[in-house]
């Protein structure tokens, strides 16, 4: 164990929704008759299914050779990952997408309590994936609007409900992710050690591995991220969604342990890694015209320019030199890899 863990659970902020009107809901961890602020209709709420617990060491990420055989070969598997974001639920294709306006959050918000409601009158495998998937999203368009605040009662009263241990244990790390943005590591803290098993789904390790390095990276231990990251893309099963973050945090991790120089080469890495996966999405880059190659290269350094930038907050301003430093040499290069 690192000197300075806590185990202590701060559940302090257990906010759910009004069964009737949706309203944000404070409850105690005990639950009980719970009348709601706003419409007055008074919930009965069980009591919370987190409680105090210690944070797993990072030797509980370390992988069996079974273990990192099963997700390799989740990796090179074609089947449908119910996880992702990016498998729709049957009828909730219209809500797919950026659209990040008032009336989407509004359609969002019905969508969920409406799943919220079958959830709790069956346990229907496609309710459930429905109510994950809209809290998900929800997530997501609070997490680009910076309100992280109103996605909190979404994924707290999800994953509650929540039966699959996939789907619960997504949510968590979600809220792990609006914990750290309000900067309140001790429940960040509370809400990661909700999950101790290891490893099972490749979009779960992936994610839980990624979240607590941005975890370790906040509470100031670089070594512990760049051991959840490795050294290199590919030095452990990581799904695509996230091998471009993991590159950052490789990056963030190797900078503060004093190795700009590798830290520019992790940089890089993942910005020819997305470039590479922009071109296959497309149809790969034999495929491609010039001019769609360059598009590919472009979204590339510009998902990185974001992300190194100082405003975004959660990868630090600390990149943001390095990168300065690097990126005006990147456009056009790749025609030379
Ligand atoms: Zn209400």
């Amino acid at each position: 164990m690192v000197p300075g863990y806590r185990v202590t659970m701060h559940l302090e902020a257990r906010i759910l929704l009004c069964e009737r009107c949706g309203a944000p809901l404070p409850v105690t961890n005990q639950g009980g008759a719970t009348p709601c602020g706003y419409c007055g209709a008074v919930s009965v709420i069980g009591p919370s299914p987190f409680g105090p617990r210690l944070l797993p060491p990072l030797q509980a990420f370390a992988l069996t050779d079974a273990q990192r055989a099963a997700l390799q070969a989740q990796l090179a598997s074609t089947d449908t990952n119910l996880t992702s974001l990016n498998c729709v639920p049957d009828g909730l294709g219209d809500l797919d997408g950026l659209d990040m306006s008032e009336a989407a959050r509004e359609r969002l918000h019905r969508a969920f309590l409406k799943a919220l409601r079958a959830c709790r009158r069956g346990d229907r495998a496609a309710d459930q994936h429905r109510l994950y998937w809209v809290a998900l999203r929800l997530a997501n368009l609070h997490f680009f609007q910076n309100q992280h605040e109103r996605a909190a009662p979404y994924l707290q009263q999800a994953s509650e409900t929540l039966l699959d241990p996939r789907f619960r244990r997504m949510l968590l790390l979600e809220l792990v992710g609006v914990a750290r943005r309000q900067g309140q590591p001790a429940q960040a803290e509370g809400w990661l050690a909700q999950i101790d098993e290891f490893p099972g789904d490749i979009l779960l390790y992936s994610n839980h591995r990624d979240t607590r390095a941005s975890f370790e990276l906040d509470r100031g231990n670089p070594q512990g991220a760049l051991a959840l990251v490795g050294m290199t893309i590919g030095a452990l099963p990581t799904a695509d969604e996230y091998v471009p973050s993991s590159c950052l945090k490789r990056a963030r991790a190797l900078h503060r342990l004093g190795s700009p120089q590798l830290a520019e080469a992790a940089l890089l890495a993942g910005v020819r890694w997305l470039q590479r996966f922009n071109e296959t999405t497309n149809g790969g880059a034999s495929q491609l015209s010039p001019e769609q190659l360059r598009t590919c290269e472009r979204n590339a350094i510009f998902w990185f320019t974001n992300q190194c930038a100082p405003e975004a907050g959660e990868q630090g301003s600390e990149l943001a030199s390095l990168w300065g430093r690097i990126e005006p040499g990147l456009v056009g290069s790749a025609a030379h890899r």
